[in-house]
């Protein structure tokens, strides 16, 4: 069983930065609004993540660790498969399967907070704490020397789980987000809850430059909204990386999307290959198959013909508005 467990963990636990994902999700499902993401040696050694979410009862700490035990399976029904982030009941049990973890959890109504150390079954032990959960996850693939073999160097490890980060934190503007590697701040978010602070918050994300040179996108047209910032061809820091796109606020990776962006782009890039946005498209969920790799962000749009052409409107129009 343990065995299986682990094979199956390959499609969740690819490596650290999938950990951060799914732990970050889960607190975001959970309702928190202030998320601390601890990371030792690349996520090697230890990848926490605390947050301030509605926490779980001592007897639901058991339950999280089971293979398919959702407490979000009613939310498959329907639209709410887009509302709620993780619905697959899998990822603790497959991290629990490839690493040490532990569950700390309060709710607000419990005295004090109870522990639960993945392997140790039945152990379900007080503990101190705030409302909330965190979740301990240590020395990733130790036993596993096949798949430790396959991660990086942790400063490369750490990279993803930046960029990871990074993608949340611009997902959800309401909730303040911290991340630290070998006791060192590395990105320390504050709630942004104005139009001008979510900027600044995304410029904190893509470079400081990307404030002054980034104008705003708002567009509607067909049942859909695109807004966000690009940056004006001023903003000279063009990478890959800086390129963050949402589907109703979920981050996603998709070719269609990316291209109609870059088409916008074409005749303004100059020596930019890769312009720097935050955009975040928003439509009728069931014009859009978020399943189609729930692990990679892939999106299916029913009618992408359709969402290309609305993308590449809206941002060539910020893009005009800007130059003139
Ligand atoms: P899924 O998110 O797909 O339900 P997970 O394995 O990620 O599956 O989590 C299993 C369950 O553990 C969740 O359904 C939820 O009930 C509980 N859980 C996990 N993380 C948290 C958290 N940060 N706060 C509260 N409950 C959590
Ligand atoms: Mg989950």
């Amino acid at each position: 069983d343990r065995l299986i467990s682990q094979i199956a963990a390959g499609e969740v636990v690819e490596r650290p930065a999938s950990i951060v994902k799914e732990l970050v999700e889960n607190s975001l499902d959970a309702g928190a609004d202030r998320i601390e993401v601890v990371i030792e040696e690349g996520g090697l050694r230890r990848i926490c993540v605390t947050d301030n979410g509605h926490g779980m009862t001592p007897d639901q700490l058991p339950l999280a660790l089971a293979r398919h035990a959702t407490s979000k399976i009613d939310s498959l029904a329907g639209l709410e498969r887009v509302a709620s982030l993780g619905f697959r009941g899998e990822a603790l049990a497959s991290m629990a399967s490839v690493a040490e973890l532990s569950l700390t959890s309060r709710t607000a109504e419990a005295e004090h907070a109870s522990c639960l150390v993945a392997q140790r079954e039945a152990s379900v032990r007080p503990a101190v704490g705030t409302p909330g959960t965190s979740v301990d996850v240590r020395e990733l693939f130790a036993r596993i020397p096949a798949r430790r073999k396959f991660l990086r160097a942790p400063a490369t490890e750490f990279k993803h789980i930046r960029q990871t980060f990074h993608q949340l934190a611009l997902s959800r503007f309401d909730v303040a987000f911290r991340l630290s590697h070998g006791g060192v701040e590395s990105v320390a978010l504050a709630q942004a809850l104005s139009p001008a602070q979510a900027k600044r918050r995304a410029a904190d994300v893509l470079g400081a430059e990307f404030d002054a040179h980034a104008v705003p996108v708002d567009e509607r047209a067909a049942g859909m909204r695109l807004t966000g910032w690009v940056a004006t061809p001023g903003f000279s820091r063009g990478q890959a990386d800086r390129q963050f796109s949402y589907v109703n606020h979920r981050p996603i990776r998709d070719k269609i999307f990316n291209h109609a962006v870059r088409l916008a782009y074409r005749d303004l890039l100059h020596n930019q290959r890769h312009p720097a946005y935050a955009l975040y498209l928003e439509l009728d969920p069931r014009q859009v198959d978020v399943n189609a790799h729930p692990a990679k962000a892939e999106v299916r749009f029913r009618e992408s013909r359709l969402v290309h052409d609305f993308v590449f409107r809206s941002v060539a129009r910020a893009l005009e508005a800007a130059e003139s």
